[in-house]
């Protein structure tokens, strides 16, 4: 039947699924198609605008039988800008999406039999969450300056004075920016020519502190008038740190290497739980603090530590699962791939008087092998937070060798989730206990936690 199918085509279909980037997937004749801003449970007519092997893409001409769980988006803007892809779904329907998507994966390529799924953990708010924003700079078409999002694979910026999953602040720090660029004639980066000054208003926002940090983001070494600028974003009450970031490449990518500190502290404060951070313009830091803390509670739940274990928290990131965990562990050992993120983690158990953890610089599946094989390390429970990739299965046999009683798996991708349990379960241990986080609202991403056991020998 695919034969007859070609390209213009105009086709009916009925959208089950949606993919990774929230496009929404049907078959006509059971052929594939993928179609952008098609919503689940959707009849809808499509073009087809490429034809490949197995599956094609099409444009939504029109939908014809909206899905039952369509709800007008919030934001006028969220189609263009593609950051919250499933916005026009309910809420409470984004989390069922989402646990089902886990729980079916679960089963078809992780051939997890029985277990615990728990409910989803959703949002209390799912608006202003983000702790941290990076909003691009340019003109509109009057000339005038603006901040908002690129338009999909453009150089122009489409004007958002509004995102509602940042903090309502920002269109204030915006405003006072967009402001001072006006008044000293700072001109916006162009992404095309590589010329003019301001690339990026970076900001965060503590949640807990209520400490503000702004970082313009400059295609040069220094910025006109910096007093003026500075005088501005003072007067916000909260703000704690103005810095430049410098960033003279020809790239998308955001951030430059070197930071200038213009007025007040390096960094600002935030909390998890009781745990005190310092986050810096280059640090990571998760982006969803209230969902953060019931993560790594979960985290806590799911390691069932009594004070006596030992820990070992791979892929540690600035160390917060460690330290975390580290107030009810005997020792809790990190490891994580980039150096300055390893900097960090020690400054905040410096910060924090927390001195039963360690951390070692470098990829999980050399760091933990070497240590096994030269000085048998012992570990009661492995956590491991892997990136969308999941873990390399050199890690996944050295942490079946060490054989600790529990292993936490947290995941950002259920479908590498999936396969590494797969091969846990092979060798020796058991999934017990699946839940679902929701950290980032409107998106199709999840987070999920895991908790597995070692079968006991009989
Ligand atoms: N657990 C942390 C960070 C998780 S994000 C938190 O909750 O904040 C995943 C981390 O894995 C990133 O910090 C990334 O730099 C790191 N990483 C990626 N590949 C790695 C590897 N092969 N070995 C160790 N760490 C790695």
């Amino acid at each position: 039947m695919k034969e007859s199918l070609k390209k213009n085509d105009l086709v009916t279909l009925s959208i089950t699924d949606l993919g990774s980037s929230g496009e929404g997937i049907g078959k006509v004749d059971g052929f594939t198609l993928f179609v952008k801003d098609a919503l689940i449970g959707d009849t809808i007519q499509a073009k087809i605008i490429k034809m490949k092997k197995s599956y094609g893409y099409g444009r939504l001409m029109e939908i014809l039988t909206p899905s039952p769980y369509r709800t007008e988006a919030r934001c006028p803007q969220a189609r263009a800008c593609g950051g919250c892809q499933i916005q026009p779904l309910a809420y409470e329907d984004q989390l069922t999406y989402k646990e089902n998507k886990v729980r079916e994966l679960l089963e078809r390529v992780g051939k997890i039999g029985e277990y615990e799924m728990e409910p989803i953990i959703g949002m209390e708010e799912p608006w202003y969450y983000r702790n941290k924003a990076q909003f691009p700079v340019g003109r509109n078409k009057e000339g005038d300056i603006v901040t908002g999002f690129y338009a999909g694979r453009t150089h122009s910026i489409v004007p958002v004075d509004e995102c509602f999953i940042q903090h309502p602040m920002n269109r204030q720090l915006m405003d006072i920016v967009k402001k001072w660029m006006k008044d000293c004639k700072a001109a916006p980066y162009d992404e095309v020519s590589h010329t003019g000054l301001v690339r990026h208003i970076f900001t965060r926002i503590g949640k807990y502190t209520g400490e503000i940090m702004v970082c313009l983001v400059i295609n040069g070494k220094r910025i006109p008038a910096a007093e003026e600028l500075v005088a501005a974003l003072k007067s916000v009450p909260g703000m704690t740190s103005i810095c430049l970031n410098i960033n003279r490449e020809k790239s998308n990518v955001i951030l430059g290497s070197t930071v200038k500190c213009l007025w007040g502290k390096p960094y600002i404060t935030d909390k998890i739980g009781d745990v005190v951070y310092q986050i810096s313009p280059l640090s990571f830091f998760q982006v969803n603090p209230v969902q953060t803390q019931k993560l790594y509670r979960t985290a806590m739940e799911y390691a069932g530590l009594s004070g006596k274990e030992t820990v070992w928290d791979l892929y540690c990131g600035i160390g917060t699962i460690s330290l975390f965990l580290a107030q009810c562990a005997k020792k809790v050992y990190g490891v994580e791939i980039v150096p300055q993120a390893i900097e960090d983690a020690g400054k905040n158990a410096l910060l924090n008087h927390i001195e039963n953890v360690e951390f070692f610089v470098g990829k999980a599946e050399e760091v933990l092998p070497e240590q096994y094989e030269k000085f048998g390390v012992y570990a009661d429970v492995i956590v491991v937070d892997p990136p969308r990739k999941g873990c390399d299965e050199k890690l996944l046999r050295c942490m079946v060798q060490m054989a600790p009683k529990r292993i936490v798996y947290v995941s950002c991708d259920p479908a590498t989730l999936a396969r590494d349990l797969h091969f846990l379960e092979t060798n020796g241990y058991k999934v017990k206990k699946v839940r679902c986080v929701d950290m980032f609202a409107h998106s199709v991403h999840v987070e999920t936690i895991v908790l597995m056991s070692r079968v006991e020998k009989k």
